[in-house]
């Protein structure tokens, strides 16, 4: 358990400096811009050398006003379901676990660009207790969980975002979550629910589990397996909704 918290937490770290480094990199270039590459050493403060300098300031307060918004924070992605664990119900023709592990990889794509650290449940198609996918949670500070799942209706009728909190503290991330998830689907609200599901009662962060449409359905079933642009748009609204909330 050490050696997979260590892991985790090196892969915290390991996404807050991919998501600096293009910054870095380009306040670098800058810098050697105006050191080197000025045709007008000569002069004080050449035109080419003023406008470096307002692109440099202007880039670094940029930088300030927008990274500490994220910086020092983290979000626990959980993909739902995994190894033998297929989700959904018997029979059901598109594995949960694959359309939810997809989504999960695309949200911390998402959240590591914005500056967010992320701890992903699991990577890979490996089965993860509930138990033990509580213990990765609740071992991080300055953290939300964001759970994701696919719905399933026998009949095929159910169609829709549910999102579900327990504690008091997740309301506001699941609102958030659930209001973008909505917008970008354009399919019916199924309401934001408050439920006792393992994940969410045994979880001390905030946290929120997002059923982002039903795999079982006709239309959104087959959008939701088959098309990958369509995965990202609902990883994309998933974001923003972290992002407002957190
Ligand atoms: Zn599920």
């Amino acid at each position: 358990m050490e050696v997979i918290q260590s892991m985790r937490m090196r892969e915290v770290h390991k996404s807050r400096s991919m998501a600096l480094w293009p910054g870095c990199c380009f306040l670098w270039k800058l810098a050697l811009d105006i050191r080197f590459h000025s045709p007008d050493a000569s002069h004080r403060f050449p035109m080419k050398q003023k406008v470096a300098l307002i692109w440099f300031f202007f880039v670094s307060a940029l930088c300030l006003c927008c990274l500490p918004g994220a910086q020092g924070k983290t979000v626990v992605i959980d993909a739902g379901h995994g190894g033998h664990d297929r989700g959904g119900i018997a029979y059901q023709r598109y594995a949960e676990k694959e359309v939810t592990l997809d989504i999960a990889r695309r949200l911390q794509n998402r959240l590591r660009s914005a500056g967010y650290g992320t701890v992903m449940t699991r990577t890979d198609d490996t089965f993860i207790g509930l138990r033990e996918r509580c213990a990765i949670a609740n071992a991080q500070g300055n953290a939300v969980f964001v759970s994701i799942h696919t719905n399933s209706d026998p009949r095929g009728h159910g169609i829709g975002i549910e999102t579900y909190y327990f504690s008091k503290q997740s309301a506001r991330l699941a609102e958030a979550v659930h209001r973008e998830v909505l917008r970008t689907s354009g399919t019916p609200n199924r309401r934001i629910r408050n439920r006792g599901f393992y994940v969410l009662r045994h979880n001390r962060l905030p946290a929120t589990l997002v059923e982002v449409g039903f795999l079982t359905n006709a239309v959104e079933g087959p959008k939701l397996n088959n098309s990958s642009s369509y995965r990202e748009q609902i990883a994309g609204a998933i974001a923003r909704g972290v992002q407002s909330a957190f």
